[in-house]
């Protein structure tokens, strides 16, 4: 999977990407994310990407131009390319769209807003898809971008070693996690549960599937409801 991000910030990008599975995906070639600076593709002086909103009003917003240049070079570049706005007017980001961009998309670009957002004319025109990560807002779309990235990667092969620990992961089937713990079995009295000690497969894996259960409907009421709903179907 190829990422390009478009930003105005590329060194917002350095650590995070170098760093944990994300970093090491880049290093063995799992995925790859190209950064361009949108001031690269500004024809205005002084590297002018931004201007005042027509009509008045607040903030500065992000000129066509530049966009539309640093789009067309990147489309130029890759076939099928796709690209994404982060925003928070967009379709709500989960576990399943990251599944779904992962399985049917090789080339994604973001692009990243700031200040107002971007002129209105590149979203009608020049991006595919709008989404957003969460109900509040950001000061500018490049943390958004790597929220993105994390979440599809994992689903793409070889950047989470064993494919299990996305399989089980919280969220699928509408259940979170059970719940898991390491050495000590005892830490000052704060005991691990006793079936995970005792060797016994199908215990553990019994107790597992009624604590993903219970926890969901303690700490998630609305995906326990879906959860519900799905099995009610089944039976
Ligand atoms: N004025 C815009 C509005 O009210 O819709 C918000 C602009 S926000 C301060 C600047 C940039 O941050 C946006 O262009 C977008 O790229 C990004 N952003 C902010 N909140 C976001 C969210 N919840 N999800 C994804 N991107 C977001």
């Amino acid at each position: 999977m190829i990422f390009n991000i478009i930003t105005l910030f590329p060194d917002f990008f350095e650590t995070p990407l170098k760093s944990s599975i994300i970093g090491k995906s880049i290093k063995n070639r799992k995925i790859k994310v190209n950064i361009y600076n949108l001031r690269d593709f500004t024809p205005y002086k002084h590297k002018q990407c931004d201007d005042k909103p027509y009509g008045g009003g607040e903030g500065m917003v992000m000129m066509i131009e530049p966009i539309y240049n640093a789009l067309k070079f990147v489309n130029e570049k890759w076939k099928n390319n796709y690209v994404i706005y982060p925003s928070p007017q967009g379709e709500l980001f989960s576990n399943k769209k990251a599944k779904e961009l992962a399985e049917n998309k090789k080339v994604i670009t973001f692009l990243c807003g700031h200040y107002e957002g971007v002129d209105n004319r590149v979203i009608e025109n020049f991006i595919d898809e709008e989404i957003s990560i969460g109900d509040y807002i950001l000061t500018g779309g490049e943390v958004a971008t790597l929220v993105l990235i994390d979440a599809i990667s994992r689903h793409i092969k070889g950047v989470v070693q064993k494919k299990e620990s996305v399989d089980n992961d919280s969220l699928n089937n509408y259940l979170l996690k059970y719940p898991q713990y390491t050495r000590p079995a005892d830490f000052k009295g704060l005991k691990v549960p006793e079936v995970l000690l005792s060797g016994n497969h199908e215990e553990i894996k019994k107790w597992r599937e009624e604590m993903r259960i219970k926890v969901t409907k303690k700490k998630r009421k609305d995906l326990y409801k879906k959860f519900k709903k799905e099995r009610c179907k089944s039976e």
